[in-house]
């Protein structure tokens, strides 16, 4: 397998905020390959008609504020 590939291929079925551990570090924005996550302020939205369920926040966060479960 080639080596960065596979976290392309772990999608998730759904994605869980939980809005008290997130410290808005950004670094689920920096990932999201469809810019869907949205951080101003002390406010962090997602908007989850345009989430593609990709994984990538939920493994970027550092503090387990975005989760999914994998697919
Ligand atoms: S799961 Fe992927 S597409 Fe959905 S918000 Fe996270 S990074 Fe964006
Ligand atoms: S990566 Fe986690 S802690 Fe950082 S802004 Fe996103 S949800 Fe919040």
């Amino acid at each position: 397998m080639v080596f960065g590939s596979k976290s392309e291929l772990r999608k998730i079925t759904s994605l869980h905020f939980y809005a008290a551990l997130c410290d808005f570090c950004g670094c689920c924005v920096a990932v999201c390959p469809v810019d869907c996550i949205e951080l101003e302020e002390a406010k962090l939205t997602v908007d989850l008609t345009v989430c593609t369920l990709c994984g990538n926040c939920p493994r970027a966060c550092p503090v387990g504020a975005l989760t999914g479960e994998a697919a």
